[in-house]
């Protein structure tokens, strides 16, 4: 299938495009509470590592897929756990417990 005929309108895709950047934003929020939760508290190197590396993702335009597979990561999973750019299935999780 074309890649055009999944566009129904110019309206449509700038809905979807107004939804994906609201959605980012959103996460690039909870990136940076979280950064800057981890940094008070002094958390694991690890974790700091882990969200400035999604936060460093997210201005390359890569954030929202594993950076393994390349898929999609669901939306529910970045809300949960923005700083995991792995799919369940890379991340060796048997559920979506992420
Ligand atoms: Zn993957």
């Amino acid at each position: 299938m074309p890649l055009m005929a999944e566009i129904r309108s110019p309206r449509l895709l700038m809905e979807e495009c107004g939804r994906y950047t609201a959605q980012l934003s959103e996460l690039r929020t909870l990136l940076e509470e979280r950064l800057r939760a981890a940094r008070a508290e002094r958390a694991r190197t690890r974790d700091v590592a882990a969200i400035e590396a999604a936060l460093e993702r997210m201005d390359q335009g890569l954030y929202g897929t594993c950076t393994r597979c390349e898929v999609l990561l669901p939306l529910d999973r970045l809300r949960r756990a923005p700083h995991v750019q792995q799919c369940a299935a890379c991340a060796g999780e048997t559920r979506m417990s992420a």
